[in-house]
């Protein structure tokens, strides 16, 4: 008998529930090989033997021809005495196993399940609901674990007996695919009214969505259930469709996100590179950010002013069905009205939904989780995550260095995220929304405790954000407060909370200088900070520089309306001789008043936000004076700024210790070239590029300080494609290495992971 050796493996990661083992039963007989495989509470082991280069190449296709849903940390293979075995089985499950497996995303529909929906003589022909073990949902219908069918929202379907054939045969491909159905035993669809009655006569699923194409077509407004809630969707060719959309949901002018049936139509809508196709067609199937092309056959409700367009592909069976059925790309922006959290429970889309929409198309198998579309762009060729969720969350960030203790971060305010950490890995929660009213609070602490139970995660440490208001820093220490003994409350201010975010998302520790740009953050003295220098590891920041103080007159109020950003920042830069420009007449009457009262500090706390800055030129140039969301003119202006214009203005910096950088300084320099009738557009770019100078210039400033060469670039304000790229570019030329954001959003959506890396480096010490 020829040589013949067994190796014991051990593969950690996301290997359970996606077709992991019916995958190395296949390979090891493909190769020949004896041994077992099975699950166990961390993953996945199995043992193998045969010929050495029989198992050598077995562990080389372990990882490299592992299943799409896969997500492999790490394969520790240890060789042990053959035993003989001739066979290869798939075992049972350990005891207790799959507690700590985890949890995967939601993944778009694979290119099997797509070929049988497309095939007359399938079983599964048509079928809206049709899944394998490498497609389907999971996290939004998981409801605890072990995962398992009866806990999911498929408990209520009891499989057939060709399904359940499927699924308990490893060499199927629904081998242990919990969602596995068919039109005989899984779920249905159903074409509602607004009171929730048949609408018009339906022959099945295919004549659901028949009916449903119809209605779209006809310009009538479709409220669909998705994977983590409900969606509102019209024809986006449709100029009256859209801008009735827009006038029911109330939202003004936010940009509605498009679907369309595939990447060749998405072309013909937006400029699509590589990196963009394979954002667009990857299995998580997040909008991706695209710059649209001027002819496109979009209405223009869609995306009003807006040089970019929001494009997703198809990552249901229904998706799918309903594109082809209408033929043309469809608005699909959540279902709700304005800022209200997406609506996913039945009765709730009913009624919260009823005022809006003609029809739904709607089915039986119930969301656990609500979750929202990811949203993301492409920025130097990488893909970049603006909202981090369905698709990706809860899949785990692995880090290099450990959770000494269990930690839970609650996040901050805007674009609420809350993250658990344990040993390796940080479980960054979905997208939860504005942490403003009760809704959204029941949200984020509900789904606190159902991904603590899906992962294990018991928190002994709680991060929290300094400011004093808001929920989440109240949920942090009402909980710290219930076990004062066991739980440990960590503050952490929220700009080293970016900073820190950016140093995990890049696996890098620091120390670094880093740039936190944004709107709003409780800072230290008890100012408003959002443009801030900080010289940054883990454990601990020093300020060391920001843009100079300006008073925010009438404090929230100056948030909603960039008209007193520019009145205080022309305040600071001219002195008594400002006057509001012509672009701001409408407000001449309030604005002395508006002066005088961030002078004296009546309710104008001081702020040193760069995004604040970013509104004040946004009014002064006229793009705009009130915002009906957040960032919107800054987002507008960047929008405004003319390409290939490379002038910049200069901003003084002073101060030694603490460097003070003056906005002003911009602002007279865009306030004179208004006034000498340089173009909007011009004005726009030269501040772009001068923002980007006074980074380069600060950092530079700050490396000769303290001899740190590399910059961590963090905050909403760097959403903005335009000055991020300048601001790269200049500081590559200067010679620093530069980290950005890709796999956690930037903004506040990214803080709470900055808060639990943050957690660990100071508890760690202790
Ligand atoms: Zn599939
Ligand atoms: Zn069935």
């Amino acid at each position: 008998m020829s040589q013949r050796i067994r190796t014991r493996i051990r593969v950690e990661g996301i290997v359970q529930g996606v077709g992991f083992r019916p995958f190395v039963y296949s390979l090891a007989s493909r190769l020949g090989l004896a041994g077992y495989v099975g699950n166990d509470v961390d993953g996945v082991f199995a043992e193998a033997e045969g010929p050495p280069e029989a198992v050598a190449a077995f562990l080389t296709a372990l990882r490299a021809d592992a299943p799409p849903m896969a997500s492999i940390d790490r394969i520790e293979a240890a060789e042990i005495p053959p035993t003989g075995a001739t066979a290869f089985a798939i075992v049972p499950s350990e005891a207790g196993g799959e507690r700590r497996a985890l949890i995967s995303a939601d993944t778009a529909t694979c290119a099997d399940c797509l070929a049988e929906l497309a095939d007359p003589a399938d079983r599964r022909f048509g079928y809206p609901f049709i899944n394998c073990t490498n497609c389907g949902p999971r996290f939004t219908i998981i409801r605890g674990v072990p995962y398992d069918r009866p806990l999911t929202t498929m408990a209520p379907f009891a499989m057939c007996e060709r399904c359940a054939a499927e699924y308990h045969d490893p060499a199927n491909r629904r081998f242990h695919a919990q969602p596995t159905c068919c039109p005989d035993c899984g779920p249905s669809l159903r074409l509602l009214d607004r009171d929730w009655q048949p609408a018009g006569t339906q022959a099945g699923d295919r004549g659901a969505i028949a009916r449903a194409a119809d209605l779209l077509l006809g310009g009538q407004v479709l409220a669909v259930k998705g994977l983590g809630g409900y969606h509102l969707a019209v024809d986006a060719t449709s100029e009256t469709a859209a801008a009735t959309l827009r006038a029911r949901k109330h939202r003004e002018d936010k940009p509605f996100a498009v679907m369309v049936p595939d990447l060749a139509q998405a072309r013909l809508l937006c400029e699509v590179d590589e990196a963009a196709a394979n954002s667009l067609t990857s299995r998580r199937r997040p909008i991706v950010l695209l710059p649209r092309r001027p002819q496109s056959a979009v209405a223009p409700s869609v995306a009003p002013g807006n040089r970019q367009l929001g494009l997703m592909l198809p990552y249901t069976p229904l998706h799918h069905l309903l594109l082809a059925a209408v033929g043309r790309p469809l608005v699909l922006t959540s279902g709700n009205v304005s800022d209200e959290p997406i609506a996913y429970l039945d009765d709730e889309a009913r009624h919260r939904l009823g005022g809006i929409a003609e029809a739904f198309l709607t089915h039986d198998r119930a969301i656990e989780t609500r979750a929202d579309d990811s949203v993301v762009r492409v920025v130097r060729g990488r893909e970049s995550v603006v909202r981090r969720s369905r698709g990706y969350a809860p899949e785990p960030l692995r880090l290099k260095s450990p959770f000494p203790r269990p930690v839970l971060a609650c996040g901050a305010e805007l674009k609420s995220t809350f993250c658990l950490a344990k040993g390796h890995r940080a479980v960054l929660s979905q997208h939860i929304g504005d942490l403003e009213n009760l809704e959204t609070l029941a949200s984020f602490t509900a789904g606190i405790e159902h991904l603590g139970r899906l992962f294990d995660i018991v928190p002994e440490v709680i991060a929290h954000d300094l400011h004093p208001d808001y929920l989440s820093t109240r949920y942090a220490l009402d909980l710290a407060d219930r076990d004062p003994e066991r739980l440990e409350l960590v503050g952490v201010q929220h700009h080293h909370a970016h900073i820190a975010s950016c140093l995990a998302d890049n696996d890098a520790a620091g120390p670094v200088i880093g740039v936190a740009f944004d709107g709003t953050g409780y800072g230290l003295d008890g100012t408003i900070w959002g443009g801030e220098f900080l010289i940054a590891d883990l454990a601990g920041f020093r300020r060391a520089g920001h843009l100079a103080p300006v008073p925010l007159p009438g404090g929230a109020a100056a948030i909603r309306q960039p008209w007193r950003m520019a009145a205080s920042y022309l305040d600071a830069a001219l002195g008594p001789d400002a006057a509001p420009p012509a672009t701001l007449t409408r407000h001449e009457r309030m604005w002395p008043g508006i002066v005088t009262i961030g002078r004296r500090g009546i309710n104008s706390p001081l702020t040193s936000s760069a995004g604040r800055m970013f509104d004040a030129v946004a009014a002064i140039l006229g793009v705009r004076d009130e915002v009906n969301y957040e960032g919107q003119a800054a987002i507008e202006l960047e929008q405004r700024a003319e390409p290939g214009e490379t002038g910049g203005y200069r901003a003084g910096i002073t101060g030694g210790d603490v460097l003070v950088a003056s906005g002003a300084d911009l602002i007279r320099a865009v306030a004179a070239d208004l006034a000498a009738g340089v173009g909007a557009g011009v004005i726009a770019a030269r501040f772009h590029n001068g923002v980007a100078a006074l980074i380069e210039d600060c950092c530079t400033l700050l490396r000769d300080q303290t001899g740190l060469g590399t910059v961590a670039l963090s905050g909403g304000v760097f959403q903005n494609l335009l000055l991020t790229r300048a601001t790269v570019d200049r500081l590559t030329v200067a010679g620093f290495t530069v980290l950005t954001h890709s796999r956690v959003p930037c903004n506040d959506g990214g803080i709470s992971l900055g808060q639990a890396v943050v957690a660990a480096a100071r508890t760690s010490s202790r």
